[in-house]
């Protein structure tokens, strides 16, 4: 398969699209961002990766660190994660309240905001230095020492993240988070704001196409079952109240971010990710949604 050619054809047909998204602009710091922005890179389990556009660029990877944050807890905690925060998919928005209140403070998974908020919860009781500690964890998944938080959007995201702070606070009113909001938030309004390039960002989810062991270090981060159980809460719960709608046009596990990324795998094959920063209504990529689809559909290949 000459995947260049291929991304090189879809990219071309993607451009041609009148891009219906806009950025996130509920998060001032991301608002100036050029829209125009367009990478994808493919990185293979075994072979070199390969990209097209600002594939090398750096970008605020936002919710797609939240399953990062999953596989730090569920690393540690093992199967008692799931007592807190649980694994159904949503069909709501990624910043909603609404099922908290009629579920009495127990978020319906971790790749909502509610519950990586609770996931943040858990770290600040495992970990010696939360914030320090979650992004060596991070640097090793990508096997890359040059990822960090951007401070700057760190703070644009403090001083607006309103609904943010009221999903903490009712959490809390709940009694499902342990530490103080402002803590919580703190750690995950840093995790939101690591920053990645395509290129990163698709050789860090390698480990969940090969079985939860990084190709390039040869080290199990997850067994095979317990990568079986991140890949379909990916699958069912990456893209909130669109994630019937991705499976049915991509077919693959994957994850979304408002900073435009998306990130997928192919189990046994590849992880991909493409970064156009224009959101659809539902708070994903408009372009990077586009063109997964017609990478699966133009190769014949998904998961399903
Ligand atoms: N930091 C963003 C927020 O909490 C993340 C949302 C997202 O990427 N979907 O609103």
């Amino acid at each position: 398969m000459n995947y260049h050619q291929i991304l090189t054809d879809i990219t071309k047909k993607v451009q041609t699209l009148s891009d219906r998204g806009t950025s996130a602009s509920y998060i001032p710091e991301l608002a100036s961002i050029d829209v125009n922005k367009f990478g994808v890179y493919l990185k293979p389990i075994d072979k070199k990766g390969c990209g097209v556009g600002d594939f090398d660029e750096k970008f605020s990877i936002q919710s797609i660190a939240k399953v990062f944050l999953l596989i730090k807890a569920y690393k540690i905690k093992g199967k008692e994660s799931w007592t807190r925060v649980g694994y159904e998919p949503s069909g709501d928005p990624f910043n909603s309240l609404v099922q908290l209140e009629t579920e009495n403070g127990i978020p319906r998974n971790p790749l909502i905001n509610a519950g990586a908020i609770v996931v943040c919860d858990i770290l600040l009781d495992l970990l010696p230095n939360p914030k320090q500690d979650f992004l060596q964890f991070v640097r090793k998944l990508a096997v890359n020492d040059a990822i960090n938080y951007n401070e700057k959007i760190v703070a644009s995201e403090a001083a607006t993240g309103f609904t943010n702070i009221a999903i903490a606070n009712l959490i809390k009113s709940y009694g499902n988070l342990n530490n103080k909001v402002d803590d919580v938030l703190d750690l995950y309004f840093h995790v939101c704001a690591i920053e990645m390039s395509c290129q990163e960002l698709s050789k860090s989810f390698l480990l969940f196409a090969n079985g939860g062991i990084i190709p390039e270090t040869n080290e199990r981060i997850l067994s095979l079952s317990r990568t079986k159980r991140v890949n379909a809460i990916m699958q069912t719960c990456g893209f909130y109240d669109e994630a019937g709608e991705f499976a049915f046009k991509v077919g693959l596990p994957g994850k979304s971010g408002v900073g435009g990324g998306i990130v997928a795998i192919h189990p046994e094959k590849y992880a991909i990710a493409v970064w156009s920063p224009k959101l659809n209504k539902k708070g994903n990529s408009y372009k990077g949604m586009k063109l997964l689809e017609l990478l699966t559909t133009e190769t014949d290949s998904s998961i399903f």
